[in-house]
């Protein structure tokens, strides 16, 4: 390795240590050849310091260059002590007030959308929150590094442009003052030539291209052989490569690769060997030889070490320059004069210029440094911004060209910086007006796409790879173009206008060339062989689609200027007709009497294309003309004359019918391509440009020329001219049965011509079509969007198109028209359709899809037949047409149109005969009632003297001519009112008819007033209707009823799972099921209820009856029958835990007969509560393992639970499960038949006897250990030993239950040891029944913590599946020791009681203060049958659980008492001095006796003892629980209710006197040994000593981090952090672990360990170590939440913040300001304390199978 070479850490040359900076200094003040000066001092000292080894040492480098390099400068620039020098300079500094602070990757940046002037000004966090932004409505986004805040920019907001901190001083103008006025003269002059040798130097160095010489004044005499060999980064490797290349290279390990590939990617290059040249050569040429198969190689090179050296310090250098100017503005102007100042090459030869023009030959690291300093220095002072800007537009083509074939991604690329500078307005203006820049952007873009076809037009058909990489990356260009535009000029210039409408030539060069791009033709026979390639044209449609939007607006602002344009657009257009109108011959068309020439083209048999920007544009133009005032004051400067309406409606035209014609399916053939192109066309991205367009051009056509030669043309176009031309060709069409398809295929393209007409004179919305506003418009698409169904607010965004400031204008008028409704724990906030705007609904809306529009026609006739109103769906009343389209409305009234009307109906009434479609008889009342509007309108409106030209109720009343004497529309609308099959269009008939009879009536009193309808057309519609109305109302109260039934029953058949997922949901939240409230224990008369002890309450045995799941099978539940379980899931946890970093550390010698009272971990059961036969759930298990390992052999697929750990999912709920627990009768009840309550022992006297049971056993037990001698010695032993009355050690007592449940006591006993430990099964294990006991006592203390923190009652209801879990969980550990050796369980028991009654046999037992009573009270009770069973003395096994529960209870208190820091302060007691007080206070005097007086003062009595009864609580109610589940007995009803506090009635359902203290008092002989006994211990006088630390009561719960209300703080803290492993660098995935908050560099090579043999990623290594292998993490950049469990389980949860909408927003895309909702994220950490992250997961995963691939464990 190339390490041995030379040390790893070169000793520091002494003589750079005793390089003195100032006299240095001093001689360069003397010197008359500065610059020379200067580099000798760089040649010498530059490689002695930098690049001395194969590794660099980033500090020490630094440290020495500040020293020999960096300090003389500093000495020479302030002629004395920098340290002094530069806070002058600061003090006198006059700061400016830009913020400028350059964004790090992943800051938070805001957005105010009121005031900035584009969305390009943001601030940083700080400026904002001191900004009046942050009342107003704003975005947030992440940086992704690179530019800066825009605070303090006048330009940037059109409202407080100053925070807090950069605002202007009222004693200060904004005028601009030259800063070196600050600063002295000999300070200007040697900054000056300071900052000019030094920039001059990194400029030099840095573009060197040679590779081991250096530039001539920097060579060294002597020169080493030390090469590096310098791998640079590209975009074309993938880091794998790179890793594989170089361990193969340069014979390095994985993690050095690794590292390597890393600092490359980072920095854009990185040493990978150092030696000799041929040493570097020869790994150059292996990485070359490795990477060039497919692509090209690696660029590599082999430089010498001196280079490597200037470069580094070239990079410090500009580093430092950056810093230095920050001292002052003065310096920072210097800067900007050296940098800009022409070298004597004259053009492009200024630092500034070399360096952007050196950008794509520069590494990546190198042009970060560079930017940020043109961004520190260049951007931020106004003067030379200005400068810089026309250096930047006149380097602009070869900057691009630069960037486009260079592969580095923008970000890296100089001309990025074209955002920082073509924003700003006044910038933007002066390049267009000085340096023509709408034109040189326009034509850099156009030169790079070069694909064209024979007439010019852009060709995208088979273009290369290379060529499609070129195209993404000229794209970039059309954003420079939006820049520019972004924001419009107030006032115009001459120059302005004549340069904006020059770039505006070249865009329609631009435009030209798209026009008719990718012609298609319909492809008949055979299916197109490849599908076409469309995306290029689109997407180079859609990047445009806003520079074309804002080209118009631009021209709105000037009318000299919209006037031009339009002429110049006019030109175009026509120029683009003279290529593509050959070869089409003229023909006459002719119907009622009307005719005109138009050309024979058919768009299903030649050349369309969907690409006409140039029409489009015209159109655009054409609205912005009608809005304005020329129009109609000067019509005669407008170029109409010039405009012949045929030619400009003829290719949009085109475009409509092919549109037609594919949704009638005659272009099935041609693919795909053309059915997205479609798509796209309408779509909401592209419409605005190109649907609606279409849509306007045609109605400018039609408003200039007769609507009946209109009409024909457009029959013709849709090639349905032959139908309704030629009288009853309708007829002849249906009889030839030959040509189904033709017919089908007519009759769509008719309601599609219906449907274009509806559109053409019904879409009028849009300000200079109709008299409306912009916000008439927005309101308009929001009513038919929400008309569909009620949406969330990102879903109604998403339909609406949005400006080039990324706007919608939603919020401006969603008030108007919807009404919010909040969102609940789950799901969204939505908006609902205000009632009142239902009118405006408009069922042929122009930008419904069909899906849509059938979605939205069925969701209103509901909302009517819910009001009870007729399902007819009229024509809205529409806004007035311009003046410029007024004429566009006769199109309903002329002859064609009445014709084609007639027609259909004609087909409507004769409908056998006919070959037509009820749509297209909807689609003609639809425009018949739209006539009527339009003439009752008229009507309305009309001024006194004038005539009203639109007389559509005459028309219709008068028969037709042809053929002779045809019946008039109006009568066949009477002959359609009453036909049978038009049920579905009476209503709509009807209102025709009602509507034609009210203008009727109009009309005959139009001379007085307007009437509407009268009241007798009401009254004798309604009375003739009414029978039929009362039948109706009844019909439909039998459909409401129906639909209700109908509701229900698929409510019911909902799937089973989809139900109970949501009762889990429900789990201990909200309302349980009523049937979990009753408690299955019989009622018991209200006597005093007690748990345990020689007054338990007798309970009648009851028989319990369950049914398997499996074979539906009824059982009995009974101690000989064959085993029942239930299903479950066994977890280790740390929710309890007060030590996350203390873990099991060697599992195999773990011992958990003592849990601490931290409770670090802790094995918690859950259960579904689904009951299986033993058997059927074994046999349903082996089917699970069998067919996962036939699975696994075919394709490793992955599950969401894992079978080779014993996981299955239950087979009713698919809930995640591990194992199952044996259903059992209270065992209790099996064992205790010797219920003798008279004469039983006190608790003195039984702790003796216990003990002598003990002693015994012990005696035995040494003897049977030690056979030899125990059989000589057995009688004496015996006879000394004299065993305790009635105690028979010999006695073994048979085990009750069948084989079938001591098999899953087994099974279940030993699945807990399995996961608790996190060992391999062992039955034998004397720890199982330990684990056993431990995870019943664990479960119980969660659950208690559960209902405490929601203040639940203790015995409330509690949902089925938990009241299952707990009652056979403490029944099954109960009767573990029958199937566990009694010696052991024994063992066990005498170990425990040790650790309260002192034994000497035990050396190794926890001091009480480190042990959970409650573990301690249930493994006694529960270990101590095994002892009791020998006992024949009559002493009952009840009386014994009394005084073991006495016994832990008492010495809780002692543990309370000695760990509660009461202090007698500001709380004094209230009530003088109770019984219990002055006992607790007793105690507590004993107890200072007891400890010599360590413990403190005696505080009041009160105050004791709140904290024992508050301490004790916890313990109290877990008891209860625990005794509840063990003894059957119900509890009292006052403690089933929350409410009123419960320690009275606790006491007494534990048989515990409410005076705790007296159980001290009663047995005060016992009392005083023992209380002594555990203050005596070492342990415990360490802890009073202050020498050690306790677990204080009670244990606060744990809960998960607190988040902050805001979530950009969380960005911001995020963006603060930095990955621990990688020094410094930013963590790409910053992720908090919402348990501990700490925060993990996750999802980077970087941060990867080891566990268990594998390489996971710092998430799953952190839930190891916090969360026993479960997390709950926040993605912060994602905002997301994650839920992890062990390596391979995972999912993404909805995160706890919301934006104003009631939304979540994950992956940050629309950057709403997000805010904490409380109740979401409660919600996560219930799931989290009721051990549900898991399961959530099993659930997630089963339900999105996608998750089961996800790479968790890297995460
Ligand atoms: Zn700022
Ligand atoms: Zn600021
Ligand atoms: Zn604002
Ligand atoms: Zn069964
Ligand atoms: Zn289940
Ligand atoms: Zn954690
Ligand atoms: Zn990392």
């Amino acid at each position: 390795m190339a390490s041995e070479l030379e040390p790893e850490v070169p000793a520091i040359d002494q003589s750079l240590l005793e390089c003195s900076a100032e006299e240095t200094a001093g001689k360069w003040l003397q010197s008359t050849d500065l610059t020379r000066e200067v580099y000798q001092h760089l040649a010498h000292y530059v490689p002695k310091i930098y690049c001395r080894g194969p590794n660099p040492f980033p500090q020490k480098e630094d440290m020495l260059a500040q020293h020999v390099l960096l300090g003389p400068l500093e000495w020479y620039l302030c002629g004395e002590d920098p340290a002094f020098g530069f806070p002058k300079l600061e003090r006198a500094n006059k700061p400016s007030h830009l913020c400028g602070r350059v964004f790090k990757v992943g800051e938070p940046t805001y957005s105010c959308r009121d005031c900035a002037v584009d969305p390009t000004c943001v601030l940083c966090m700080e400026c904002f929150l001191g900004s009046i932004h942050r009342d107003h409505r704003y975005r947030m986004t992440t940086s992704g590094g690179g530019g800066f805040c825009d605070c303090g920019d006048t330009e940037a907001w059109k409202e407080g442009p100053y925070c807090e901190k950069h605002e202007l001083h009222t004693s200060e103008t904004e005028e601009e003052e030259d800063p070196l006025v600050h600063l002295p003269e000999d300070v200007i002059a040697r900054t000056y030539s300071t900052f000019a040798i030094m920039f001059h130097y990194a400029v030099e160095i840095l573009t060197w291209e040679k590779e081991s010489e250096l530039p001539a004044d920097l060579e060294m005499v002597e020169k080493s052989d030390t090469y590096y060999c310098m791998l640079f980064n590209d975009e074309v490797h993938t880091y794998e490569q790179v890793i594989y290349t170089l361990q193969k290279a340069v014979n390095c390990t994985q993690k050095e690769a690794i590292g390597f590939a890393t600092t490359v990617d980072r920095d854009g290059r990185r040493s990978v060997r150092y030696g000799d040249f041929q040493y570097c050569e020869q790994a150059k040429s292996v990485i070359v030889r490795n990477t060039s198969r497919q692509t090209k190689p690696l660029k590599v090179q082999v430089m010498h070490s001196s280079i490597v050296a200037h470069q580094n310090f070239g990079l410090k250098l500009l580093s430092w320059l950056g810093s230095i100017i920050g001292y002052s503005d003065g310096l920072r102007r210097i800067l900007c004069q050296v940098g800009l100042q022409e070298g004597p090459d004259g053009e492009n030869s200024s630092l500034v210029d070399r360096l952007m023009l050196n950008d794509s030959k520069l590494w990546k690291g190198a042009r970060s440094v560079y930017h940020q300093l043109f961004m520190s220095s260049l951007l931020m002072d106004l003067k030379y911004k200005k400068l810089f800007a026309v250096r930047f537009a006149k380097n602009y083509e070869r900057l691009q060209s630069d960037y486009v074939t260079d592969d580095h991604d923008r970000e890296f690329s100089v001309a990025d910086l074209s955002v920082q500078i073509f924003t700003v307005p006044s910038l933007a203006r002066m390049l267009i007006t000085e340096e023509n820049l709408l034109t040189i952007i326009i034509k850099t873009f156009m030169d790079h796409l070069r694909h064209r076809d024979a007439q010019g037009r852009f060709q995208f058909e088979r273009y290369t790879a290379l060529q499609a990489f070129k195209f993404r990356r000229v794209q970039s260009l059309i954003l420079d173009l939006k820049y520019v535009l972004i924001s419009k000029p107030t006032e115009w210039s001459d120059g302005l206008r004549q340069k904006f409408l020059e770039g505006f030539d070249a865009f329609l060069e631009l435009l030209k060339c798209m026009q008719g791009m990718d012609p298609i033709t319909r492809q008949v026979g055979q299916h197109v062989e490849m599908e076409p390639e469309w995306e290029a044209a689109f997407t180079l449609q859609m990047k445009l689609t806003h520079v074309i939007s804002m080209m118009q607006d631009w021209c709105a602002l000037d009318e000299k200027v919209l006037i031009e344009a339009y002429k110049k657009c006019l030109a175009v257009l026509m120029q683009c007709h003279g290529g593509f109108t050959d070869g089409e011959q003229p023909i006459t068309l002719s119907i009622c009497g009307h005719s005109v020439e138009t050309i024979r083209y058919c768009v299903s048999q030649e050349k369309v294309s969907i690409h006409l920007p140039v029409s489009r544009l015209l159109a655009g133009l054409h609205v912005l003309l009608s809005k304005s005032e020329v129009a109609y004051k000067f019509p005669e400067l407008l170029p109409l004359s010039e405009l012949s309406p045929p030619m400009l409606i003829e290719h949009p035209l085109r475009c409509l019918v092919l549109c037609a014609q594919v949704h009638a399916g005659m272009w099935r053939r041609n693919g795909f391509s053309l059915v997205n192109q479609i798509y796209y066309y309408h779509n909401v991205k592209c419409r605005r440009e190109m649907f609606d367009k279409d849509i306007i051009m045609l109605q400018t056509g039609v408003s200039m020329m007769d609507p009946n030669h209109f009409l024909m043309i457009m029959l013709s176009r849709f090639e349905l001219y032959q139908i309704f031309s030629t009288p009853d060709y309708g007829k002849r069409l249906a009889s030839e049965i030959t040509h189904k398809d033709v017919v089908q295929q007519n009759n769509t393209l008719i309601e599609e011509m219906l449907y274009l007409i509806i559109m053409l004179v019904g879409e009028r919305v849009t300000p200079g079509v109709g008299q409306v506003n912009a916000t008439d418009e927005i309101k308009r698409e929001i009513i038919h969007q929400l008309s569909i169904k009620p949406m969330a607010h990102s879903e109604l965004v998403k339909s609406l198109p949005e400006d080039e400031n990324k706007e919608t204008g939603m919020e401006r008028v969603i008030e108007a028209v919807a009404h919010f409704k909040k969102p609940g724990l789950t799901g969204k906030g939505m908006y609902e359709l205000k009632p009142e705007c239902v009118k405006e609904f408009n069922l042929y809306f122009y930008h419904f899809s069909r899906a849509e529009q059938s979605k939205a026609e069925e969701a209103q006739r509901k909302l009517k037949r819910q009001n009870r109103e007729d399902t007819a769906l009229p024509p809205p009343i529409l806004p007035p047409f311009c003046p410029l389209f007024a004429s566009l409305v006769n199109i309903l009234q002329c002859d064609v149109m009445l014709c084609i009307m007639r027609t259909v109906l004609q087909w409507a009434v004769e409908h056998t005969g006919y070959a037509w479609s009820e749509s297209m008889l909807q689609r003609v009342l639809h425009l018949i009632g739209m006539a009527l509007q339009e003439e009752k309108q008229h009507l309305e409106n009309v001024m006194e003297e004038h005539v009203v030209t639109f007389t559509f109720t005459q028309k219709i009343s008068k028969p037709g001519e042809a053929p002779n004497n045809s019946p008039s529309i109006l009568a066949m609308l009477e002959t359609l009112q009453n036909a049978p099959y038009l049920e579905v269009h009476k209503d709509m008939i009807r209102w025709i008819l009602k509507t034609f009879n009210a203008i009727k009536k109009m009309r005959e009193n139009s001379s007085t007033s307007p009437v509407a309808e009268t009241e007798e057309a009401i009254t004798e519609e309604s009375s003739r209707d009414k029978d039929k109305a009362e039948r109706k109302r009844k019909a439909e109260i039998a459909r409401l009823r129906r639909e209700k039934v109908m509701a229900q029953m698929s409510e019911m058949q909902r799937h089973f799972i989809d139900e109970n997922r949501e009762l889990f949901q429900q789990t201990l939240g909200l309302e349980a099921s009523s049937s979990a409230v009753l408690d299955n224990s019989p009622m018991v008369s209200d006597v005093t209820l007690t748990a345990l002890g020689p007054a338990q309450t007798q309970v009648p045995k009851q028989r319990q009856f369950v049914t398997c799941i499996l074979c539906q099978e009824e059982q009995e539940v009974k101690v000989e029958s064959k085993a029942m379980v239930l299903a479950a899931f066994v977890q280790r946890s740390t929710v309890l835990s007060k030590n996350r970093s203390k873990g099991i550390q060697d599992p195999e010698k773990y011992d958990p007969l003592f849990m601490h009272p931290d409770l670090s971990c802790g094995t918690h059961t859950g259960s579904c509560g689904h009951i299986m036969h033993a058997h059927c759930w074994q046999r349903y298990f082996d089917s699970v393992q069998a067919k996962e390992q036939r699975r696994q052999q075919r394709l490793r697929l992955h599950t969401s639970y894992d079978v080779e750990n014993g996981e299955f999912l239950c087979p009713l709920c698919e809930c995640l499960s591990n194992t199952v627990i044996p259903l059992l009768l209270p065992p209790r009840d099996i064992f205790n038949n010797r219920l003798n309550f008279s004469d039983q022992p006190n608790l003195t006297q039984w702790i003796r006897t216990v003990s002598q049971q003990i002693k015994a056993l012990q005696i035995l037990r040494k003897e049977e250990s030690i056979p030899n001698i125990a059989s000589s010695k057995n009688s004496k032993n015996t006879d000394k030993l004299q065993l305790p009355e009635g105690f028979r050690p010999d006695f073994h007592p048979k085990n009750p239950y069948s084989d079938s449940i001591k098999e899953m006591l087994t099974t279940f006993g030993t699945a807990i040891y399995k996961v608790g430990l996190k060992v391999h099964p062992n039955e034998e294990d004397p720890r199982v029944p330990v684990m056993c006991w431990g995870s019943c006592a664990y479960t119980i203390q969660s659950i208690e913590r559960i209902l405490s923190d929601d203040d639940k009652p203790l015995f409330g209801p509690l949902p089925c599946r938990l009241d299952d879990c707990l009652r056979s969980l403490t029944r099954f550990a109960a009767a573990h020791w029958t199937v566990a050796l009694l010696s052991v369980v024994q063992g066990h028991f005498c170990k425990l009681f040790a650790s309260l009654v002192p034994d000497d046999s035990y050396g190794d037992l926890p001091c009480i203060l480190d042990i959970d009573m409650f573990h301690l009270l249930v493994g006694l009770v529960l270990a101590f049958p095994a002892l009791h069973c020998q006992d024949f003395s009559g002493i009952s096994l009840g009386t014994g659980d009394l005084h073991i529960f006495h016994l832990v209870t008492m010495a809780h208190i002692i543990q309370i008492l000695l760990t509660s820091c009461t202090e007698a302060n500001g709380m004094d007691q209230e009530t003088p001095a109770g019984e219990e007080e002055l006992a607790v206070l007793a105690l507590y005097k004993t107890l200072r006796q007891c400890t010599g007086s360590v413990l403190k003062e005696t505080p009041s009595g009160w105050h004791l003892w709140r904290s024992v009864r508050a301490g004790l609580a916890p313990f109290l109610k877990c008891s209860a629980l625990f005794f509840h589940y063990l003894s059957g007995v119900p509890a009292p009803p006052e403690m089933q209710v929350s409410g009123t506090r419960h320690f009275e009635q606790l006491c007494n359902y534990l048989s515990l006197p409410n005076n705790l203290i007296s159980l001290f008092q009663e047995n005060s002989e016992i009392t005083k040994v023992l209380i002594e006994s555990w203050c005596q211990n070492s342990e415990v006088k360490r802890y009073l000593n202050g020498e050690r630390d306790a677990i204080s009561y009670p244990r606060e719960s744990n809960k998960l981090i607190g988040l902050p209300e805001d979530y950009s703080s969380l960005i911001n803290q995020a963006s603060n952090f930095s990955c621990p492993k990688s020094g410094g660098d930013k963590s790409r995935a910053p992720t908090l672990c919402l348990v501990c908050g700490t925060l993990l560099c996750s999802q980077s090579y970087c941060c990867q360990t080891e566990l268990e043999g594998e390489d996971v990623g710092a998430c799953t290594a952190h839930t190891y170590s916090c969360g026993s292998g479960v997390g709950i993490f926040l993605r912060v950049r994602e905002c997301q939440v994650l839920f992890l469990a062990g390596k391979t389980k995972g999912c993404f949860y909805s995160p706890p913040y919301l934006d104003d909408y009631g939304e979540t927003d994950q992956g940050l895309r629309r950057g709403n300001p997000l805010h904490l909702c409380k109740e979401r994220f409660k919600k996560i950490q219930k799931l989290w304390h009721q051990h549900s992250i898991t399961e959530e997961i099993g659930h997630a995963q089963e339900a999105n199978q996608t998750l089961v691939g996800v790479d968790w464990q890297h995460l």
